[in-house]
């Protein structure tokens, strides 16, 4: 009987052993990718899934972005969507915060749709590019100035709608739309799973380009996230890096997860010598300026495992505790 090891198979230059995290990763991608967005199950298989929506509910991490079976989106826009109006959601907070210190920002690199279609908008074969290390790190500011609107937003909300109806009203009218939809206008996943397949219908159906500009605000967002895509091939994971509401929050208690990523001070032989995990890392993190026994980029890596897939001297390990 022949025995096939996939660890050392090897089709011309490409070894699965050398790619082998990478394989597993991007099938928990994918698999994740579908089972978030299960109506694309739903249309490949001609199946109903109407039956998971009262199970999805109690995961609202499973939930897709506005999709027909959902009633809202990820777990942080309901976060926000509960305090607009009143609620503090110790659950859903408990659980993102539990998610983040068993697993890190595994969810980032691992099961985040958007972050999929990053890495597969990265896939496209173009030179790669880098900002200057001053530059990335001025750009990882964008997120939290964001995050800081957004709770500018709803904490004042949150609070009045009880104690003050009246101002809860004229406050909610004049921040409009940004009580409604707390994270909408800064989510990817927004704009790509509703916005965009919106206005493509409307221009489809209308056969110009005038729902386009209908209002300033949705061209002006319909560039903003267009040219983030763009960006996205030369910058991997751009969106990620310097908009993601998610990730800002996931970045600022990341650093306190039990699991880590380290380096071996034996095995490792430094940046002049060798260097190859910051070349590879989609997320420009400067690992060999933090210390060995635990390295995150401010709270920045995703556990994307690149750096210890290609590490010579496997110098990197992944632990937990
Ligand atoms: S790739 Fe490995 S050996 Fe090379 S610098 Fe990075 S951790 Fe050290
Ligand atoms: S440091 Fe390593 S695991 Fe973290 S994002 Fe960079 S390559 Fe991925």
């Amino acid at each position: 009987m022949v025995e096939v090891n996939f660890k050392k198979l090897s089709i011309n230059n490409f070894s699965v052993k050398n790619h082998y995290l990478t394989i597993v990763r991007r099938f928990v991608q994918i698999t994740a990718f579908l089972l978030i967005n299960y109506y694309i199950i739903e249309w490949i298989f001609s199946i109903n899934t109407y039956g998971l929506k009262g199970f999805a509910s109690y995961f609202p991490i499973l939930q897709s972005p506005r999709s027909g079976l959902s009633d809202e989106a990820g777990i942080l826009e309901i976060i926000f969507f509960q305090g607009v109006n009143g609620i503090f959601p110790f659950l859903l907070i408990g659980i993102f915060i539990i998610m983040i210190l068993l697993s890190n920002r595994g969810f980032c690199g691992w099961i985040c749709p958007i972050g999929t279609i990053q890495d597969a908008l990265s896939a496209i074969p173009v030179k790669k590019k880098k900002f200057k290390a001053s530059t990335n790190k001025s750009l990882l500011k964008i997120k939290f100035f964001i995050i800081t609107i957004i709770v500018i937003v709803v904490v004042p909300l949150g609070i009045s709608i009880n104690v003050n109806p009246t101002f809860y009203l004229d406050y909610k009218t004049n921040v409009s739309l940004l009580a409604d939809k707390p994270i909408g206008f800064f989510s990817l996943s927004e704009f790509m799973f509703s916005s965009f397949p919106d206005v493509i219908t409307e221009i489809w159906v209308s056969g110009g380009l005038g729902p386009l500009f209908t209002n300033p605000w949705v061209f002006i967002f319909f560039m903003f996230y267009i040219i983030i895509i763009i960006l996205s091939v030369f910058y991997p994971r751009f969106y990620c890096r310097y908009f993601c509401p998610v990730g800002a929050f996931c970045s600022m208690i990341s650093e306190q997860s039990f699991l880590k990523i380290s380096r071996s001070p034996v095995k490792c032989v430094g940046r002049y010598e060798c260097g190859v995990c910051e070349k590879v890392c989609p997320k420009q993190i400067r690992l060999l300026d933090e210390p060995f026994e635990f390295f995150s980029g401010n709270g920045e890596c995703n556990l994307c495992l690149k750096c210890m897939e290609k590490c010579p001297y496997k110098a990197i390990q992944i632990n937990f505790g």
